[in-house]
């Protein structure tokens, strides 16, 4: 089973939007096993969403669109497959009803264009849209979503499901596990653990991210305990440096065991600026756990607020794993997290290079820090930090179990 990808609006062409739907139906597909064979990205006009349909209908048997299903004049998707089907757009009474309902409730006007965001060519199937207007529709291995990201992401799921259902219900679906792994290089990684993928019946992948290297393990749900009892021995070989699986966030890692000991947490942040407690306020819930984040971006801020020793950071500068520990040292909750860089792009010496982080953290009475080398440009630099700080809080939590 193979399928086409249509991205339509101009604003992915001109650089003002970048497509991260396609990256979403990517990962889903993949999932129930139907392969992408094409991705076309195309503007608001009738051409050349025309053309791409044709372009597409060569190849594959299922074409899927997004963006273009408003009610504005530049939304044309239905248009053009209209046109390219040669078949009547219609509306249906129910759907109109549910729409204007919608209008009613969220107390805006209903105007004459707004009929259009019910249209659908005829015979078509339709996409209950729960968090927003248009509906989504399918006709003739076409279908359209809207290319409001979160109305996508609402649809999609519930279309796979119908489709795979009915038009390929032999389809094998994908089984991935993902090991997120840090503070270990790929290529070391790679020798500890390579002699375990040997299994012809697995995909192995070492994807490099941000905050550590995934390794990936993907193969059909049939060859599903193989890869487990790879992971197995994966946990066996590299268990203190895997942090999670698949799509676990450490935050919420982190949440769930500050809730089971009721710990309070704060942290004190020097080159993060506020990163490290935007990062932590993400969880819902945690407003019970985290007592506060302070920037402490300056000496005298770190001197004023944490109880700095002001000799302290001249002899060792403000970036140091002294002045890291003194500063979560001033922090009075049960936990806490410290971070001092240099972010960069200059500001760094041949002793502190840009990329230097010390982290601090406390556990109740102890306390530790951790140096860092970081890569990257002041924005990846400053994420690293944050993220780094939060996988040494977690571990040492989790010792603590
Ligand atoms: P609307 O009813 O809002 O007009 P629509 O189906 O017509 O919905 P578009 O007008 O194409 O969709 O896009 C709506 C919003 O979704 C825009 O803010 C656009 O930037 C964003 N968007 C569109 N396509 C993509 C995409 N491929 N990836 C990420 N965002 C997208
Ligand atoms: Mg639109």
């Amino acid at each position: 089973m193979r399928c086409t990808l249509i991205l339509v609006g101009t604003e992915l062409l001109n650089g003002a939007t970048l497509d991260t739907n396609s990256v979403f139906m990517a990962e889903e597909l993949n999932k129930v096993g139907i392969k992408i064979d094409l991705k076309l990205t195309v503007g608001d006009s009738l051409e050349s969403i025309e053309k791409a349909l044709k372009f597409a209908r060569e190849t594959s048997e299922l074409i899927i669109l997004s963006g273009g299903l408003g009610a504005t004049d530049d939304d044309l998707t239905k248009e053009a497959i209209k046109n390219f089907l040669d078949k009547k757009l219609i509306v249906d009474e129910s759907e109109l009803e549910e729409l204007k309902a919608k209008f009613r409730r969220l107390n805006i006007q209903f105007l004459d264009k707004n009929y259009k965001e019910v249209e659908k060519p005829e015979g078509a199937i339709s996409i209950k849209n729960d968090v927003g207007m248009a509906p989504a529709f399918f006709v003739d291995g076409i279908v359209a979503f809207p290319g409001v990201p979160k109305e996508l992401y609402n649809m999609f799921p519930k279309f796979l499901k119908f489709y795979t259902e009915k038009f390929c219900p032999d389809l094998d679906p994908i089984y991935i596990k993902d090991l997120i792994v840090s503070g270990i290089p790929e290529s070391i990684l790679e020798e500890k653990i390579k002699e375990y993928f040997i299994d012809p019946n697995i995909e192995y992948e070492f994807l490099v991210k941000d905050y550590g290297i995934i390794v990936r393990m993907q193969t059909s749900n049939e060859h599903k305990i193989a890869v487990e009892k790879i992971k197995e021995k994966i946990y066996n070989s590299v268990g203190k440096y895997i942090l999670g699986e698949d799509k676990e966030k450490i935050e919420e890692k982190i949440f769930n065991l500050l809730k089971k000991k009721n710990y309070s947490l704060s942290v004190a942040e020097s080159c993060t600026g506020g990163m490290l407690s935007s990062t932590i306020v993400t969880v819902p819930g945690i407003s019970k756990y985290f007592q506060e984040g302070i920037v402490t971006y300056s000496n005298e801020s770190k001197i004023d607020r944490l109880k700095v020793d002001r000799n302290l950071i001249e002899k060792y500068g403000a970036v140091s794993k002294e002045v890291a520990e003194k500063m979560v040292s001033g922090l009075t909750t049960d936990i806490g997290i410290s971070t001092t860089g240099i972010a960069g792009p200059d500001g760094g010496t041949k002793e502190k290079p840009v990329g230097l982080v010390y982290i601090g953290v406390k556990v109740q009475d102890k306390i530790v820090s951790f140096k860092f080398n970081f890569t990257g440009d002041r924005e990846k630099i400053r994420k690293k930090a944050v993220l780094h700080s939060l996988f040494e809080l977690y571990k040492i939590l989790e010792e603590d179990e």
